[in-house]
């Protein structure tokens, strides 16, 4: 419950601040929610005793629970890189793009 009001707390104050550190704090809470809830989930439903559709049990759904942590762990890394290359471009830490017509800009000026 604190978890949840912490991933609210960093998610908006990023997204309002553009901190891109508040805001994968944020998305780092929210996994650990999501960990929480699914590993609880799967763990209860790995203990159930085997029954006729699963004659061997049900420990292999706690593999899925991991598989969906992460996942989501893999999707917020890729979307967090993908913001930070584009910040990165977009400040001029582009060598192919941003340098070249600034240098331009600044030969003008001599
Ligand atoms: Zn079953």
């Amino acid at each position: 419950m604190l978890n949840c009001l912490k991933v609210l707390a960093s998610t908006l104050g990023g997204v309002f601040t553009g901190s891109l550190a508040l805001v994968a704090d944020g998305l780092d809470s929210l996994g650990n929610v999501i960990s929480s809830f699914s590993t609880a989930l799967f763990v209860k439903k790995a203990l159930k005793p085997p029954d006729e559709d699963h004659p061997y049990g049900h420990v292999r759904s706690e593999t899925l629970s991991a598989i969906i942590t992460f996942s989501y762990l893999v999707s917020i890394m890729v979307i967090l890189l993908h913001t930070l290359m584009e910040r990165l471009g977009s400040s001029g830490g582009d060598l192919h793009r941003e340098k070249r017509p600034s240098l331009r800009g600044n030969f003008h000026t001599f």
